[in-house]
């Protein structure tokens, strides 16, 4: 069931979009060469016990996943795609880390994610996350009154296949309200002018994933990681998006 938020529901949401916001900006501060990755999902845990908010993750149990999350923090370096389950890892120079963050303040859910390279970076790295960025742009830029889920979907698709890159539509974007996981789906790639007609009201997370040279993904043995099938490298971006009868409102936005 898709459902549509008025205004004052809107505005509700923005608390749990800037906390999102924030804490996924000071998580990249305190990403560097030589972090656990199991250090970076404590601090964001420590960041939801004083805001008195509600981690999405941590008992996050669905069919595909093999126990419930047990952290807050999506932690996905290098080849990992989505779902990055934090282990005892330590960040090298040169590793490319997405970090994907939900959670629930005052019953309303954010969901955003942000990919870069610490320290020393390689030029093909700094475009697959620049061309990840640039579809979630394209994404956003479609989700007006007007248009149908379908001119998303297209947008993103066009964006990273248009640089080259596999879409994988495996995983995409979703409804976002008093739960994580909502209707409507927003595949990463397809065809404009289908779908549910975009409204005011609606609000879901844009979330555009590429890999390096391949399309395919495989689960790591640790029950939820998604890696690339041949090891190539991934980024991820993601946000939760409000449309408004004056266009799309970014509830995740970054100030940095
Ligand atoms: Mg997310």
């Amino acid at each position: 069931m898709i459902e549509l938020r008025t205004p004052k529901e809107i505005d509700e949401m923005r608390a749990a979009g800037s906390f999102v916001a924030d804490v996924l900006t000071e998580l990249t501060a305190a990403t560097a060469v030589g972090t656990n990755l199991l250090d970076l999902d404590r601090l964001a845990h420590r960041r939801i016990t004083e805001r008195g908010a509600e981690s999405c993750y941590i008992d996050y149990h669905p069919s595909f996943g093999a126990s419930p999350f047990g952290k807050v923090l999506c932690t996905s370096v290098n080849d990992a795609a989505l779902h990055g389950l934090p282990f005892d890892y330590v960040i090298r120079d040169g590793d490319l880390v997405s970090l994907d963050f939900a959670v629930s303040v005052d019953g309303w859910v954010a969901d955003s994610a942000v990919s870069f390279v610490v320290g020393t970076a390689k030029a093909e790295d700094l475009r697959l996350i620049d061309v990840t960025q640039k579809s979630l742009d394209a994404g956003i830029a479609a989700a007006v009154v007007g248009n149908r889920v379908g001119d998303i979907s297209a947008a993103i698709g066009a964006v990273g296949r248009g640089a080259g890159y596999e879409v994988n539509t495996d995983f995409g974007g979703h409804g976002v309200g008093r739960t994580m996981h909502g209707d409507p789906h927003i595949a990463n790639d397809g065809r404009p002018g289908r779908g549910f007609p975009l409204r005011a009201g609606l609000v879901f997370a844009i979330e555009p994933w590429l890999m390096q040279s391949t399309g395919e993904i495989f689960t790591d043995p640790d029950g939820w990681t998604l890696r690339s099938m041949d090891g190539s490298r991934a980024a991820h971006a993601e946000h939760t998006v409000a449309i408004t009868d004056d266009g799309p409102v970014v509830l995740t936005a970054r100030s940095s």
